[in-house]
């Protein structure tokens, strides 16, 4: 996959079944086609119910928040990547930091996921970053590169050009409190050379690498107008279709 620009709106555990597609259409009506990227990641259960509204429109896809590194069988309450596509999933969002805490995901199981996801042809929105006491000890930089290479370094040059990195600051996800653009671009840049350190460099320009931790209308320019910030993975704000067009629509202002 080739660098590019994406809003992706991860809505969590969010909106009962209408109210979802309610979102979903609201957002088809609202947002001007553009070359940017748009993915939406609603829960499993409005996955086809949205799939059908956005089909045919070439800027919007459809995330899962999550998949099971199995093919199928007996892992009760699980969802496969075989499933996922049936209903017109492209993307998947792995260790989200939710996941990572309350769901106990490990890097080694991440790279399982990370394996299985690729394997199905889809995308991994691969999710990395620190919390707050990483961050004051000032590790965040080597913890981030200890995530990327435990679950992902693994990968041959080829692999690795299809994954999207999503860096998200344990600190500032659903806080209100976001990164600045310096430190958003301070770890981008790290993670960029870190690829090409391990790949090349023609991999780590090819990379889209988002920015996610409140994300907002009023400072999703800002932020994306970072030499190394290609977008954002949005919670809350992904939730009200007005703030997710604009943060979307930021990419147009930006020369
Ligand atoms: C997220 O959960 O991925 C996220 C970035 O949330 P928020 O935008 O609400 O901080």
């Amino acid at each position: 996959m080739s660098r590019k620009n994406i809003a992706a709106g991860n809505w969590k555990m969010n909106k009962n079944y209408e109210d979802g597609l309610t979102l979903a259409r609201n957002l088809l009506v609202h947002s001007k086609a553009s070359e940017a990227l748009m993915i939406l990641a609603p829960p499993f259960i409005h996955l086809q119910g949205v799939a059908e509204i956005i089909k045919g429109q070439a800027h919007i896809h459809l995330a899962a928040q999550n998949c099971h590194q199995k093919a199928s069988g007996a892992y009760t309450g699980e969802t496969s990547l075989e499933m996922l596509k049936s209903v017109g999933v492209t993307y998947v969002i792995l260790g989200h930091s939710e996941r990572r805490e309350y769901f106990e995901e490990s890097n080694e199981l991440l790279a399982e996921k990370t394996n299985a996801v690729l394997e199905s042809g889809l995308t991994p929105i691969f999710c990395c970053g620190e919390n707050l006491t990483i961050r004051e000890a000032k590790k965040h930089i080597a913890h981030v590169s200890d995530q990327l290479r435990s679950s992902l370094f693994h990968l041959s040059a080829e692999d690795f050009g299809k994954i999207v990195i999503a860096y998200e600051p344990i600190w500032a996800i659903g806080t209100g409190v976001t990164a600045s653009p310096e430190q958003a671009q301070d770890m981008h840049q790290a993670i960029r050379k870190l690829i090409a350190d391990q790949y090349s460099s023609e991999v780590a320009n090819a990379t889209s690498i988002l920015y996610g931790g409140s994300v907002k209308p009023a400072n999703a320019v800002e932020l994306f107008s970072q030499a190394d910030v290609d977008g954002g993975l949005v919670g809350g704000a992904s939730l009200k279709a007005e703030d997710f067009c604009k943060i979307y629509e930021s990419f147009n202002t930006l020369s």
